[in-house]
């Protein structure tokens, strides 16, 4: 598919950026010709993400067979994807909100959408919300959370029924929707330059009639990536660590050298889902983890244990609400927590994929989700960082797992 001639996506990604931002720059009063870009690609990816979810959910627990061994590991597993996504994310919102990176962006200054106020509902009324009463009106209304919840439930019950009668069927009837919403993403993700570029162009047109406009995203932004980064760079080299030692009684340092290739396939090719084979091949060769273990908690991680992405999400959602002045209070960023745990166990371990996921989160909290053009110009390098965050946290479960079923480990 890759032709010689063609340019590399994130290369393309990088012009478009410059071009958008040369744009909105050069001409901030014709945006319009090119904002429609920006809007038709966050149409397409607010298009996919429903299915993609629902079937990334459902196929990867149905892998999960309930019985014996597998059934035990499933719930270890769990609990430590769980367990490290949540201090992932704590992680982020304890330095966004010691930081405040977005708090000098002003995008209010730039337009009205600072005026936009979130609704505050009760937190009764959206804790009950999460259950769905009506599932077509959630997926209808593009509700994440109620549908992840239920996906989650279908998933559980479609695993338990696997003995009766056409249930194998259905089973791979969403295999096969999950093949097929991977390409669907891919395809869409292609068209991700000229996205950006209408996306970025009405960004930087909003800052561009105001003398220090530019300069403020600039600091704002590079406060965003040092934010993130250090989030990232704590999250590997010492709550994982930590668990390592203390839960899973290994030596970290050993599993750190073994993963080596791992984390560096997975930082260049930003993709949880590519670097599996390497990922699958070290942790057994390099680590000592049975293939039988390895075989079942990596390929499920690599799908549902993201803590580099749901920490960015985090990070992204806040810095957002921070540019645009919006105060979020203490139950929406619980909220925004809740929300990216559960879309970062959605999300698809390929490049740019919390792209998807983060437009869903920002109209769910309530901020606009073109939003997420503020922080563009700096998502590729970061996507490798998670990336290797994430597979990272995967090889840490494993490793953690394995040790707890009595394995005799390298590390
Ligand atoms: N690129 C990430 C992965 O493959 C997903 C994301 O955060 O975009 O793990």
């Amino acid at each position: 598919m890759n032709s010689k001639f063609r340019l590399a996506l994130h290369w393309q990604i990088l012009l478009a950026i410059l071009l958008g931002g040369g744009y909105g720059f050069l001409f901030p009063d014709h945006v319009g010709y090119v904002s429609w870009l920006g809007d038709l690609f966050l149409r397409l990816l607010q298009m996919v993400v429903i299915p993609l979810v629902f079937c990334s959910l459902v196929s990867a627990i149905t892998g999960i067979r309930t019985t014996g061994k597998l059934g035990r590991l499933g719930f270890k597993a769990m609990a430590m994807y769980l367990l490290t996504s949540m201090l992932a994310i704590l992680t982020a919102l304890t330095l966004v909100n010691l930081v405040r990176p977005g708090v000098g962006v002003d995008v209010s200054l730039g337009e009205n959408i600072g005026a936009m106020k979130i609704e505050a509902s009760p937190l009764r009324e959206t804790l009950l919300n999460i259950v769905p009463k009506n599932l077509f009106a959630d997926l209808a209304a593009g509700n994440l959370l109620p549908i992840v919840v239920f996906a989650i439930l279908f998933g559980v019950f479609l695993a338990r029924s696997r003995d009766e009668k056409n249930v194998p069927s259905l089973i791979d009837v969403f295999d096969a929707g999950f093949t097929v919403m991977m390409k669907l993403t891919v395809f869409v993700l292609a068209f991700a330059p000229l996205g950006v570029f209408g996306i970025l162009a009405k960004n930087v047109a909003l800052f561009a009639g105001e003398s220090d406009g530019i300069a403020r995203l600039g600091q704002g932004l590079g406060l965003h990536f040092m934010v993130v980064f250090s989030a990232l760079v704590l999250h590997m080299f010492v709550t994982l660590p930590l668990c390592v030692r203390w839960i899973g009684k290994c030596n970290p340092w050993k599993h750190f050298r073994n993963m080596g290739a791992v984390l560096l396939t997975a930082f260049s090719t930003a993709s949880s889902n590519g670097t599996l084979p390497l990922t699958l091949r070290d942790v057994v060769e390099k680590d000592g983890v049975s293939e039988e273990t390895a075989g079942f908690i990596l390929p499920l991680g690599a799908t549902v244990n993201m803590d580099g992405t749901s920490l960015y999400e985090c990070a992204v959602v806040l810095f957002v609400a921070q540019a645009y002045g919006i105060e979020l209070t203490f139950f929406q960023q619980c909220l925004t927590v809740l929300m990216v745990l559960l879309t970062g166990i959605g999300t698809a371990g390929i490049p740019m994929a919390s792209l998807v996921m983060i437009v869903i989160v920002l109209n769910a909290v309530g901020l606009p989700p073109e939003g997420i053009g503020l922080v563009l110009a700096v998502d590729r390098p970061l996507d490798m960082c998670r990336t290797a965050v994430n597979v990272y946290g995967d090889t840490c479960c494993a490793v953690v797992v394995a040790k707890s079923e009595g394995e005799e480990l390298a590390v």
